[in-house]
């Protein structure tokens, strides 16, 4: 069954004006190798693949290129089915950034913690990430060398995409459903999950937090 391709061009359609003002989907360069191993990975996506196996990284590729592409295809689906919801999520309906097992504090790594809105909060998750994915001393271009530090950077990465959807599905799973697409949602949240297990870039704390949710998709 495909899991992404129907789904993906009617909510383009529809959903074009909900999708974040600040927001485009990452793009590959046309040519570099993380451009194929995209188009690889969406089309085991769409073409029936198990999403379990779909994660895996295909034979002879490098598994930092991998974890890239799949890391900036889980920002980009995030934000889509944040934008399902976008317009129902403000300041009065959702004054913290809470799920159903804690409210967040944003901090920037300089400042102290802050508690903000829902929204608030996941526009600064949206800018740091679209910032971490940008920096090519993080995910460099041209061959360069991944750094050291690079699955950690990936780690709090996805721990931050989860924290938004924490925040979907105790927030506005109502609405999602209303919408119908629920199933496009668990599918995309699905995709995550397969992708930072096989990996282990699933913190305890994180995986804690969305157990309840994990075991329902
Ligand atoms: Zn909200």
């Amino acid at each position: 069954m495909p899991l992404f391709g129907n789904l993906l061009s009617r909510v383009s359609k529809d959903g074009k004006e909900s999708i974040r003002g600040n927001y485009k989907p990452k793009k590959h360069p046309h040519g570099s190798s993380r451009y194929t191993l995209r188009k690889s990975l969406k089309s085991s996506l769409a073409g029936g693949t198990k999403l379990k196996d779909s994660v895996k990284c295909p034979d002879g590729e490098d598994e930092n290129e991998w974890i890239a592409v799949n890391t900036i295809e889980c920002f980009n689906t995030m934000n889509m089915c944040y934008s399902f919801i976008q317009s129902f999520c403000t300041d009065d309906s959702c004054p913290t950034m809470s799920s159903l097992k804690a409210t967040y504090l944003w901090t920037d790594g300089k400042g102290k913690p802050q508690e903000l809105s829902a929204p608030k909060y996941i526009d600064n998750v949206v800018n740091w990430i679209s910032e971490q994915i940008d920096n090519p001393e993080i995910f460099p271009v041209d061959d360069s060398p991944f750094p050291k530090n690079y699955k950690a950077s990936v780690i709090k990465i996805i721990s931050r995409i989860l924290r938004v959807y924490a925040h979907i599905y105790h927030g506005h799973w109502d609405k999602i459903k209303q919408l119908e697409v629920n199933q496009h949602t668990n599918t995309s949240l699905k995709h995550l999950q397969y992708f930072a297990e096989n990996f282990q870039l699933l913190g305890e704390k994180d995986y804690e937090t969305m157990k309840h949710v994990f075991v329902t998709l």
